[in-house]
């Protein structure tokens, strides 16, 4: 018997024993229809209404991720336990925060599919599957995701992989319109949620590493016509676009943008999370991406803020007009995005009660604007471990930046936070009455490297373009085999991130400190969102296990197996007075992220819903120990390992993991033989499972150097 199960069984028992009579009433009301639908609407967005349901991204327009709701509580949790569960159709990585509204519980998955299910008892509503094909997998840079939908009147919105916005009626599923969001011969991708705004669909994109230019849409919820779009980048041809965004880039934008790459690299600064909408001062916050490519040396010859890149955009909803900027990293070349999510709240700072935007952007500083006016009120480093600026000016509201982290032109810089960022996507949570903001943060380093001859920089489709040289390898040092083509090849490559710790930091954004944190030691990406909840309780999973901490110290109150690593963030939710909680399980994300081990393989995504009383129990997944390959039987290559290591780097790693591992690819019986191998990678034999074909990007003799590159792996 394994920890797991031996822990759920006492937990099962102590159920029973202390109990039973809870669990009997629970009971009997599980049996009640799905609700009346009530159009979802501004009223019932707003803060504090509908404390039993969940009709947002980040539950109202506020995105706070506080359920008032307090019946599981540290009295009560010992009992908490499955409700109901059910299983998805895909092990790709699963990132939605599932909604809420009249009974029913609405999620997305892998691939953008939709799903409804009755809140009591998982009953399937409905399905829908866009149809999103294979190949798009080849412009997502961190896997197929999906992080969730958004629910207008009798309406629910999802924004699909490939870039489609597709309206459905909530109560069939069926779709009522879809529109192309944009152009499809161009590498963009839509994981995030969108958000609907007084009857308008605001939807971003992401691709930046890709080649991209960012912008943000609305779209009528009713029709589906384009009210406005807003870009985030200069337009290449110097020209105007048509769009909401153009005043303020011939006013003040265009200036910050140097040389000519950015023009064909498409310049980022792509919308690809963070959209939220603050009703007191009728304002549309936008966050936004890193550039393309990274090394700002070459993007825009080192010269420049470059907006509107790593910033908080604020726009009016009706007509995307902009109304004022705050950009958190100046001139970004760390991939420093500034998409992370955005918490809105009122706080009592020196006395006087600010209506404010929280955010902890990848640059590792946690920051607190007037959501109204965009002032800066504060910003301060999440933990003492971020090392590359010693602080933010509140003057001038910019970074104080430590000398020799700009990299680009030549030499490297390791620094803390590397790429993954300090805090990404995973998303925070704020306990009012607490006054805590808890944030799921990543102590990691990363080595950024200017590449050997910055000035041979070119495009590369099919890749990512970051403008990165030689990774992991310090000055003086003798590379390793592979590398030297790697960085003389590509110029594209990935500053090998040192993840130190995990931490769940409580965050005090009036007193400017953490007041607790509970560090994980190695989680890598097994470590979800969080949800707060007036049950004085904090949620969020590590590793295998769901975890409930105490709100005001970080104690552990409580944790439950999931059987498989979670990344999305829990959700609470009530229905005839019984307290929901519910959990999107599956791991994933881009770089074979949170496959560190082979134990840990991928297996089928789940939806977890929990109340107190719950005896359900998921059945263990049933994971199938890949045979190591017999090396000396499979079919000698022809190819050049060397050159393969090249390939796989470029092309390949971003998916699959700098050590193969997501699948372990050193034990598929495709390297096995010459054409089996061909017949994946360049006839494109697992399209429909996001495999591809590469045919427009290598050629045979290339994929058989890659096959020869994985069979050196597979033989150490
Ligand atoms: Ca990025």
């Amino acid at each position: 018997m394994s920890a797991g199960s031996a822990y759920r069984n006492l937990r099962k028992h102590l159920g029973r024993v202390i109990f039973p009579a809870l669990v009997l009433m629970l009971a009997t009301g599980s049996s009640a229809q799905v609700g009346a639908y009530r159009p979802v609407d501004h009223n019932r967005l707003l803060k504090g209404e509908e404390s039993s349901d969940w009709l947002t991204y980040g539950r109202t327009y506020f995105e706070q991720r506080f359920s008032p709701l307090r019946q599981i509580n540290q009295f009560t949790i010992g009992t908490l336990g499955l409700a109901w569960w059910v299983q998805f159709d895909t092990s790709r990585g699963q990132e939605a925060t599932p909604l809420v509204a009249d009974g029913v519980i609405y999620t997305t998955t892998a691939w953008s599919k939709v799903y409804a299910f009755d809140a009591r008892t998982g009953r399937q509503l409905w399905t829908f599957d866009p149809k999103v094909s294979g190949r798009t997998a080849l412009a997502a840079c961190c896997d197929v995701v999906n992080r969730g939908a958004a629910l207008w009147n009798d309406r629910i919105f999802v924004g699909a992989l490939d870039g489609r916005l597709i309206a459905l009626d909530r109560r069939t599923g069926k779709p009522v319109w879809s529109v192309q969001t944009t152009d499809p011969k161009l590498p963009y991708t839509i994981t995030g949620a969108p958000r609907v705004v007084k009857g308008k669909v605001i939807i971003g994109n992401g691709g930046s590493e890709y080649g991209v230019r960012g912008y943000v849409s609305a779209y009528d919820a009713q029709t589906g016509k384009q009210a406005w779009r807003f870009y985030l980048t200069p337009n290449p041809d110097g020209k105007p676009d048509g769009a909401a965004s153009d005043e303020v880039f011939a006013r003040t934008a265009n200036a910050t943008w140097f040389g000519d790459v950015w023009k064909t690299s498409g310049g980022g600064g792509t919308a690809w999370d963070a959209i939220t909408y603050d009703p007191d001062s009728n304002n549309l916050l936008i966050g936004t991406g890193n550039g393309a490519p990274w090394n700002h040396h070459i993007r825009s010859q080192g010269k420049g803020d470059n907006l509107f890149l790593s910033s908080i955009v604020a726009l009016k909803p009706e007509t995307g007009k902009y109304v004022w900027h705050y950009q958190t990293t100046p001139g970004d070349t760390w991939d420093y995005t500034a998409t992370q999510p955005f918490i809105i709240a009122d706080l009592f700072i020196k006395d006087a009660k600010r209506h404010v935007v929280m955010q902890a952007p990848k640059n590792g500083f946690f920051y607190v604007l007037d959501a109204g006016t965009g002032e800066l009120l504060s910003a301060d480093k999440l933990a003492p471990w971020v090392d590359w600026a010693h602080g933010v000016d509140l003057g001038n509201g910019r970074p104080v930046e430590r000398i020799g982290v700009r990299w680009g032109a030549g030499g490297n810089s390791r620094q803390n936070p590397g790429p993954p960022g300090a805090h990404s996507w995973k998303s925070m949570a704020f306990n009012p009455i607490e006054g805590l903001v808890y944030i799921p943060a990543l102590n990691v380093t990363g080595n950024f490297a200017a590449p050997s001859h910055p000035e041979e920089y070119r495009h590369i489709p099919g890749t990512q373009n970051r403008g990165v040289g030689v990774q992991g390898v310090a000055p003086g040092k003798q590379a390793a085999p592979g590398a030297l083509q790697r960085a003389r090849a590509a110029a594209t490559g990935d500053p090998l991130p040192s993840v130190l710790s995990g931490e769940l930091i409580a965050w005090d954004p009036v007193a400017r400190r953490a007041r607790w944190t509970v560090k994980y030691s190695d989680p890598e990406w097994g470590m979800g969102g969080v949800l707060a909840t007036a049950g004085s309780l904090v949620f969020q999973s590590v590793k295998h296990d769901l975890k409930a901490y105490d709100a005001a110290s970080g104690r552990e109150v409580w944790s439950y197996p999931l059987g498989a690593s979670a990344i999305a963030a829990p959700i609470s939710y009530a229905l005839d007075g019984v307290q929901h909680v519910a959990l999107m399980v599956g791991n994933g994300g881009g770089n074979g992220q949170g496959y560190s081990t082979r134990t840990d393989t991928p297996v089928p995504g789940r939806l977890l819903v929990f109340k107190l009383g719950g005896k359900q129990i998921a059945p263990d997944h049933i994971r199938t120990n890949r045979m190591a390959l017999d090396v000396s039987r499979a079919e000698a290559s022809t190819g050049d390992a060397l050159a393969g290591d090249v390939f796989y780097n470029r092309y390949c790693r971003f998916c699959h993991g700098q050590n193969f591992i997501y699948p372990d690819l050193r034990r598929s019986p495709v390297l096995s033989s010459r054409t089996r191998f061909k017949r994946v990678v360049f006839d494109g034999l697992l399209e429909s499972r996001g495999m591809t074909s590469f045919a427009a990007f290598l050629n045979e003799q290339e994929v058989e150097d890659i096959r020869a590159y994985l069979l050196r792996g597979a033989s150490r």
